[in-house]
């Protein structure tokens, strides 16, 4: 599944947030077979009501929500690319996730000791930041050294290589990320198997105090984190691990209540979840049989048989037509067949561009 690295510093409540994360027992948590792979790695499922509308009106034996894999990445502290506390094999961790959730501590208190002495967004996300890019550019070094040879010899993928990290070089000495290196997806491609950390998609949380937690922009904290991801071109969600974990505590009734006295509508963690699952550039289209209903991811862009392959390879291979019927018209007309009555499926063939929502059936070749 995707997989997301969440990184921060010391005492920020990153396993508070992981806990929560992974503990929590919404109802769409219930379905999903929860399986805690090692203690810092968690699946949880992506919440989504369509999904649940579905299971609702089919009542499938089983059903299957979108999962996405959480790994708390503690141990980056300062001076973890130079090899400082249990360094380098913390950041090798980060190297495997698809994105990353960057937590930044803006709640105050004195109980809680902050790893640099006062609580400062800004000072917090840099020094994260840098140790990610110092790591990268030990990389690329290493990488360059290792193609200098081959480039003199004329390797053309060496030499496409090395042009593309040179680059890279640059911007991670001016200290800056490797995504602010305006790579293009074919330099993206060229690099690739780098996995550099500090090209990975960001999402920050800002782990605030629970009294602003339904006011989040009173708090100066968050404001300087909303700030600093502005800068960035990332998303910044507010969060209180304490009230997060609370929720975990409860029941869903009782979650409802507690919910609406704080004025939310939903757990922050929701959030999380659904913006990290966009965060990757994945849409999600749905099988609603008797037997399963289900809900799977793919890349933005891809075609009926591509999204029938990840269904199996079978089905892609003998792909025919696929019905598709969109959500908002099997929630409009109440069932998938008073769609279909309505003329609201159709029959899509090997071009057509899968869309978000789309309840499909693969007609195909054995
Ligand atoms: P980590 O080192 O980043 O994993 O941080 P932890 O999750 O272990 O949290 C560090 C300390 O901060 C613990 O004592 C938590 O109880 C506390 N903490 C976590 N989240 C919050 C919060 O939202 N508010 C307050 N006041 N304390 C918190």
């Amino acid at each position: 599944p995707l997989q997301c690295g969440i990184v921060g510093l010391p005492n920020v409540g990153k396993s508070t947030i992981f806990n929560a994360l992974t503990k929590s027992h919404s109802a769409e948590a219930q379905n999903y077979p929860f399986c805690t792979i090692d203690p810092n790695v968690g699946v949880v499922a992506v919440p989504d009501p369509r999904f649940d509308y579905l299971v609702k009106i089919v009542e499938p034996k089983s059903s299957v929500p979108v999962a996405v894999e959480f790994v708390d990445i503690a141990g980056l502290v300062k001076g973890a690319s130079q090899g400082e506390g249990l360094g380098n094999k913390f950041l090798d961790h980060i190297r495997k996730v698809n994105a990353i959730l960057h937590v930044v501590r803006c709640f105050q208190d004195e109980n809680v000791t902050h790893v640099s002495g006062a609580v400062s967004p800004k000072s917090d996300v840099e020094i994260i930041e840098l140790e990610l890019i110092l790591s990268d550019l030990d990389q690329v070094d290493k990488r360059l050294q290792n193609l200098l040879k081959k480039k003199k010899s004329g390797d053309k993928e060496a030499v496409e290589q090395s042009a593309v990290l040179e680059r890279v070089a640059e911007t991670l000495k001016a200290g800056k990320p490797a995504s602010a290196a305006g790579l293009s997806a074919d330099d993206r491609e060229a690099i690739k198997d780098l996995a550099l950390l500090s090209l990975k998609p960001v999402l920050f949380i800002g782990n605030i105090d629970e009294k602003l937690l339904a006011h989040p922009e009173e708090s100066p904290e968050f404001r300087e984190l909303q700030q600093v991801a502005k800068e960035r071109g990332a998303e910044a969600i507010p969060l209180s691990g304490k009230i997060e974990a609370e929720i975990g505590q409860l029941s869903p009734e009782e979650e409802k209540e507690f919910l609406s006295d704080l004025g939310l509508s939903e757990p922050g963690l929701n959030r999380v979840i659904r913006e990290a699952y966009g965060l990757l550039g994945y849409i999600t289209f749905f099988t609603a049989g008797e037997v399963e209903v289900r809900a799977w991811n793919i890349v933005k862009g891809e075609t009926a048989p591509q999204a029938a392959g990840t269904i199996h390879s079978d089905i892609e291979r003998g792909f025919i037509r696929a019905e598709v019927t969109p959500f908002s018209a099997v929630e409009e007309y109440g069932t998938q067949k008073k769609a279909q009555e309505a003329g609201k499926m159709r029959l899509e063939g090997k071009e057509y561009v899968m869309q978000d929502g789309d309840v499909v059936y693969f007609r195909f070749n054995v």
